[in-house]
């Protein structure tokens, strides 16, 4: 069976533990980590679909601004007022001028145009729709800038500038006009100059940080404004000089470099926008990653970025893989209690089958003890019946030897007791045919008292044979109170003739009715026979006869009657062979040596017993234990 201090194993054993516990936290650890890379490729992935959205509305947006006025110069190449200004020499074109202003400003109205104006081949402005006003464009020297010079080699070209007259930023178109008289020469460049004012209106409206770069590294629009005309990258100053001068009529450019690396950024790339350059951070904010997503602006030699916080993908990313640890590790407890709980249960189940084991072990224990004690059972009551049946022949047995003692002292008492019976029996004789002759004669009175004489020796004789007839009657041995001095006069009486043949004086020391004992009469009776007639025979040569009996208190609430005699005593080997059977001094034939082991044993049988000593004064002495009876008189004498 298990012993009561041996536990029934819990999860993980105590060495275990430890590992057990960096593994699950290295579970979680990896749970953590993978769900913020998943949700962040995931939120990135839908950030820069909304990023690309995004850039597809304000493309669009630039793209419908820019190109809306692609064609017009188109048209303008068309105008004959246009054409006959530019055919004719510089000093005859003050007159054509006019209705070339004229046709420029009514295309402008019509079209809503910022200005349309027209170059000679040298770069002046010739003609323009603007003539209206005092800031004019008419006259001023273009030629400087990079979109003339392409569409004076023939080539359109379109760029966005800050004109040096007006100082205002616009995207420039320009296309070469031909003269088909000429063999389509170029005599001149028509330029539509666009306002992206309303784009900078929208761009300056939006949350994202975005912007417009062109083919130099600078940016034209942006959001925040701050950003115009800051480089990309950082730039040689004289680039930034020339840019500067070529197409920003001397305003400055790339003071600020956003230090952006755009490599990639048609995919989308992280970038980590500086902080002082962010109006849209607290100052106390560090630099934070942006994802940055670039398109070229179609038609143009541009190109357009968004940058999207990343703030919020990290912080849902982050949210996730806690949410994710969390949730792991509620399933790992989970786990953990399912497992200790099976574990318990199965702690449970194999106790619950030892004990079983041991239950039924023990009944089997239990069946072969029982076994065992009911053979020993059957085995004892056999042995107990065979017992009492032992008990009961022994008994027999010893009542037939006591009825066979009795009838020899009743043999011994025969020569006594015919002698006894012979005078009374001598004398009924005379007197009964004394009685029968005063009869005949007539003397009736005379008769009467012969045959009242013969009553009373008829009396005496039943008298003698009485006792002898209820000492040899074979009776079963009865307990019942008995008068100890009574029971010592009816066997003295027994051997009245030998003792007083003998000459024994006897001394009974007992009063009648002084100790109740509680045995059987008979066999009391034949024990004190037994003793006197041993007694008388010790005392045969004994020059002195005398007989006493006494009684007194002895242990165990018992009453010791001792008989004395004056006889020969005890040899030592006698007093220690006394009781043992067959043992006699007696001469064969007057002795069997059972007298003695007899009448112990009958009274060993009622509780009492029989011992032997040597008498202070010769002789010998014999002590009869007897229990003694409830009843006992009210005034005990003691002896
Ligand atoms: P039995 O009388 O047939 O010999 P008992 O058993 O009665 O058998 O006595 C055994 C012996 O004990 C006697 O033979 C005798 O030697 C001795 N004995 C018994 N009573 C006395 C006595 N009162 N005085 C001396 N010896 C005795």
């Amino acid at each position: 069976m298990r012993e009561p201090d041996q536990t029934i194993p819990v999860a993980l054993s105590r060495p275990h533990r430890p590992l057990g516990i960096a593994l699950a936290l290295l579970v979680l650890l990896l749970v953590g980590v993978l769900t913020y890379r998943a949700s962040e490729r995931h939120g990135l992935r839908q950030m820069r679909a909304e990023a690309s959205h995004q850039l597809d509305i304000l493309a669009a947006a630039i793209d419908s601004e820019v190109t809306r006025h692609a064609a017009i110069p188109s048209a303008v190449e068309l105008s004959p007022d246009v054409l006959t200004l530019l055919r004719t020499p510089e000093e005859g074109q003050d007159t054509l001028q006019a209705a070339a202003n004229h046709f420029l400003q009514r295309l402008n109205d019509h079209l809503g145009g910022p200005a349309i104006f027209v170059l000679d081949t040298r770069g002046r402005v010739v003609a323009s729709s603007d003539w209206i006003f005092s800031d004019n464009l008419l006259g001023s020297d273009l030629s400087y800038m990079p979109f003339f010079r392409a569409a004076a080699s023939g080539v359109p070209a379109r760029h966005y500038a800050v004109d040096k007259v007006r100082h205002e930023p616009g995207y420039f178109f320009a296309q070469p006009i031909r003269d088909e008289t000429q063999d389509w020469k170029v005599i001149g460049v028509a330029v539509v100059k666009s306002s992206i004012r309303e784009s900078e209106r929208r761009w300056l409206g939006q949350e994202a940080p975005a912007l417009i770069v062109d083919n130099n590294g600078i940016v034209l629009l942006a959001s925040p404004p701050e950003w115009r005309y800051a480089t990309l990258q950082a730039q040689g100053q004289s680039q930034l000089e020339r840019i500067s001068r070529d197409q920003y009529a001397g305003q400055p450019v790339g003071e600020i470099a956003l230090e952006i690396n755009l490599a990639g950024a048609d995919e989308g790339v992280v970038v980590s926008l500086p902080r002082h350059l962010r109006s849209d951070m607290a100052p106390q904010a560090g630099a934070r990653p942006y994802l940055a997503l670039a398109r070229n602006l179609p038609g143009a030699a541009w190109r357009i970025v968004v940058f999207s916080d990343l703030r919020p993908v990290t912080v849902q990313a982050a949210t996730h893989a806690a949410l994710a640890t969390a949730a792991s590790g509620c399933l790992l407890l989970g786990l953990l209690y399912l497992n200790q709980r099976r574990r318990l249960a199965r702690g449970r189940e194999e106790a619950r089958a030892m004990l079983e084991a041991a239950n039924r072990e023990l009944e089997q224990k239990v069946t072969a003890r029982t076994a065992d004690l009911s053979d020993a059972v059957t085995h004892l009551q056999r042995e107990v019946a065979e017992r009492q049946r032992a008990e009961q022949t022994l008994r027999a047995a010893q009542d037939e030897l006591v009825q066979a003692a009795k009838l020899a002292v009743l043999g011994q008492m025969a020569t006594g007791i015919t002698h006894e019976l012979s005078q009374p029996l001598g004398a009924i004789r005379t007197l009964s045919a004394n009685a029968a002759e005063f009869m005949r004669r007539g003397d009736g009175a005379t008769a009467e008292k012969n045959l009242a004489i013969v009553g009373q020796l008829a009396e005496q004789m039943g008298g003698i044979i009485g006792p002898l007839k209820t000492f040899a009657r074979k009776s079963p041995a009865v307990s019942a109170a008995v008068d100890v001095a009574l029971a010592v006069d009816a066997a003295l009486f027994l051997f009245e003739q030998r003792l007083r043949k003998q000459n024994v004086a006897v001394d009974r020391q007992i009063e009648a009715n002084s100790w109740i004992a509680w045995c059987d009469r008979n066999r009391l009776q034949q024990v004190l026979v037994n003793l006197i007639g041993n007694a008388l025979d010790a005392m045969a040569e004994s020059p002195v006869r005398r007989l006493v009996f006494a009684a007194q208190a002895a242990d165990g609430g018992r009453v010791a009657l001792s008989v004395t005699d004056s006889g020969s005593g005890f040899s030592a080997t006698a007093l220690e062979h006394l009781f043992e059977p067959f043992f006699t001094t007696k001469q064969p034939g007057e002795g069997l040596g059972l007298g003695l082991t007899i009448s112990r044993d009958i009274l060993r049988d009622f509780g009492g017993d029989l011992l032997a000593e040597s008498a202070p004064q010769g002789g010998a002495r014999f002590i009869v234990l007897l229990p003694r009876s409830p009843q006992q008189p009210t005034t005990e004498v003691s002896a």
